[in-house]
């Protein structure tokens, strides 16, 4: 049960932006509710946010299972009795060019970064409904709105995610819900680590702001749009590229 403190789902929140949006949250005074599918990882991310006083649940839960999702938001919400704030964060790449680009590669993207995106949200609008608040925020990314050739099925999740937020941020805002995604640029994560050095200058060549973003600059943007601050913003895209898109 929570002692009336927010709280917040976060999805692939073991490391990377996800993690940086837990800890933005927890310092924040939110309690958490956090999942990736490796429980060693997940509980380590789980240890380090409890530092900063809050309750922190960790779930090991795989995204692209509709009934492990629902069952998982059930649990958090049975926890600690609420649900403010859910960040869908959860995500996966497999790139390819498109001419050769398997049938699996392209499913387990859209299952695990678009999907994910429904399964979460109609479970988690559920609570959401009933308290007649609710802040739901989806990690797109850039490339939806730029393309980028190798990308085809990352590109098509990520679009997809923004013509959702959209479509859901008016269904229910009636009900005092919002829904936005904020699209990042290159941020330096794992999953931005394998870039070579020549890749990594020439992208850092096309920001002009002249470096890749960090978890922490998309953190303090959830945290924006989960406060008050946010409350009158629905249906948006916020980009935060360091330029690179305008
Ligand atoms: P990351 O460092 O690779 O972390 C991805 C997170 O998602 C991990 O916690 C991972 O946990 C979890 N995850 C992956 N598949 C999952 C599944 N099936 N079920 C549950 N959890 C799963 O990636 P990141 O760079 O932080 O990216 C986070 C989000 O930002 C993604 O949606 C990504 O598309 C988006 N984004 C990133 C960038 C960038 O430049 N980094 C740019 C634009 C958008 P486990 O592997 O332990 O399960």
């Amino acid at each position: 049960m929570s002692d009336n403190r927010p709280v917040a789902i976060v999805t692939g929140a073991s490391r990377g932006i996800g993690f940086a949006v837990a800890e933005k949250l927890a310092k924040a005074g939110y309690d958490l509710a956090i999942c990736a599918t490796r429980e060693e990882t997940v509980n380590a991310a789980a240890d380090k946010l409890l530092a900063h006083g809050g309750q922190v649940s960790a779930h090991v839960v795989n995204v692209t299972d509709a009934d492990a999702v629902k069952t998982f938001i059930q649990a958090v919400v049975k926890q600690f009795s609420r649900l403010d704030v859910l960040v869908n964060n959860a995500g996966i790449t497999k790139d390819g060019l498109a001419m050769r680009m398997k049938a699996d590669d392209w499913k387990a993207v859209i299952d695990t970064n678009l999907s994910s995106v429904f399964y979460a949200s109609q479970a988690a609008l559920k609570p959401m409904m009933k308290a007649r608040v609710g802040r739901i925020i989806n990690i797109s990314s850039v490339v939806a709105s730029m393309g980028n050739p190798g990308q085809l099925n990352y590109c098509a999740s990520k679009g997809g995610i923004d013509a959702m937020t959209r479509s859901l941020a008016k269904e229910v805002g009636s009900r005092n819900i919002t829904v936005n995604a904020i699209a990042p640029g290159f941020i330096a994560t794992d999953m931005t680590a394998d870039l070579g050095k020549d890749a990594h200058a020439s992208l850092t060549s096309q920001i002009p702001l002249g470096r890749l973003g960090n978890p922490e600059d998309i953190a303090a943007a959830v945290l924006f749009l989960a406060s008050d601050s946010g409350a009158y913003i629905t249906g948006q895209v916020l980009h935060i590229n360091g330029g690179m898109y305008m």
